[in-house]
């Protein structure tokens, strides 16, 4: 379906949980982070009827996100039922890797297709620092049976931070050498309570971008239709690519092909907006799909026409990164 700037909505965010077996610096704090209560996060069923909505307004892709999704528990059964929805093309999930040793191939027989796993550092120490557990080798190992359980190509999310991990930026891009892993380089966005965004640890798509032409020819690569807004490269002669995700330099906000579903069963349009449509309340009211529907499709046609970052600047949103779903 068509949003009132033109755009495709086809891409559903979906988070499953606020929950989280890491801190990362700049996602949740140590403490003091008030979780939503169960009884008010979406039930498994509540989750699937309103994909299946959201199926009827054109949405073919569905992410699975969090907090980390694989701390929910039932989480295996939710994705059987979930890929069997008719008219949904692809269902992918992002992971922090902790528990996806144990996972991977459970994960891959209920027909998700791709995963991206987070992963900051390739130094164990450095790991530890950034989300405040000794998870370097168990996250790892999950890429290793993600790999071995037939998961190609997989993906590697690392936000670069300079100062943090900005050394890092021409070793992760080598692993595309020996692996078939996709190394997508995110820029650090200020979604936080903690507020570690400022100016001097933000590496833009660009910086990186001339560190890795150093390596060689980068030719770009078509992004499949429903990939949003990344730019894809492969280093000549290499079998995995390279993604450069710039939320904030680059403004590809007309390009943006997403919605997202909070674990409490808010839509958002976009995640630096405030502006959200809740589902939950109908629902469990008793509400007939055809009012759920004139919701969903509402919100779709009201997505915010852009971030407005680079406008207004950086800003916090009422919920953090872990609540909406990265
Ligand atoms: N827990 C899972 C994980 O870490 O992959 C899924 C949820 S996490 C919120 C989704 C993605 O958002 C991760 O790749 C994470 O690195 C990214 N992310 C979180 N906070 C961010 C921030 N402030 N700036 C850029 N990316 C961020
Ligand atoms: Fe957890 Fe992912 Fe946020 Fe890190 S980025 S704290 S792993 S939800």
């Amino acid at each position: 379906m068509l949003d009132n700037n033109h755009r495709i909505i086809n891409y559903l965010r979906l988070s499953v949980t606020d929950r989280c077996n890491l801190r990362c610096i700049y996602c949740m704090p140590e403490e003091g982070v008030k979780f939503i209560s169960h009884s008010e996060i979406l039930t498994y069923e509540e989750m699937l009827h309103i994909v299946g909505l959201c199926v009827q307004k054109g949405i073919r892709k569905v992410r699975l996100t969090g907090g980390e999704p694989l701390v929910r528990k039932g989480l295996i059964g939710f994705l059987e039922k979930l890929c069997k929805i008719a008219g949904l093309e692809e269902v992918t999930l992002t992971t922090n890797g902790v528990l996806l040793k144990n996972l991977a191939a459970d994960i891959k027989n209920c027909g998700i297709c791709r995963i991206n796993v987070s992963l900051d550092s390739l130094k164990p120490e450095r790991v530890f620092r950034i989300t405040g557990r000794d998870c370097f080798k168990q996250v790892w190992e999950g890429l290793e049976e993600a790999e071995r359980v037939g998961f190609n190509p997989i993906k590697i999310n690392v936000v670069a931070i300079k100062g943090v991990n900005d050394d890092e930026i021409l070793d992760f891009a080598d692993l595309t050498l020996k692996k078939p892993y996709h190394i997508r380089f995110i820029e650090l966005m200020p979604v936080s309570e903690q507020n570690v965004w400022r100016p001097e640890r933000f590496m833009s798509t660009n910086d990186i971008y001339r560190q890795i032409q150093s390596l060689g020819n980068l030719i770009p690569v078509k992004p499949n239709p429903y990939d949003g807004p990344a730019q894809q490269f492969k280093i000549e002669g290499r079998q995995g690519d390279i993604g450069l995700i710039g939320a904030l330099s680059n403004h590809f906000c007309s390009l943006c092909n997403r919605l997202r579903l909070t674990p409490e069963g808010y839509l958002r349009g976009c995640l630096f907006s405030d502006q959200e449509t809740d589902l939950k309340t109908p629902l469990r009211q008793g509400k007939k799909d055809g009012y759920l529907l004139q919701l969903i499709e509402h919100a779709i046609k009201n997505k915010p026409k852009e971030h407005g970052l680079l406008k207004y600047g950086p800003r916090k949103c009422i919920r953090r990164m872990h609540r909406i779903g990265g």
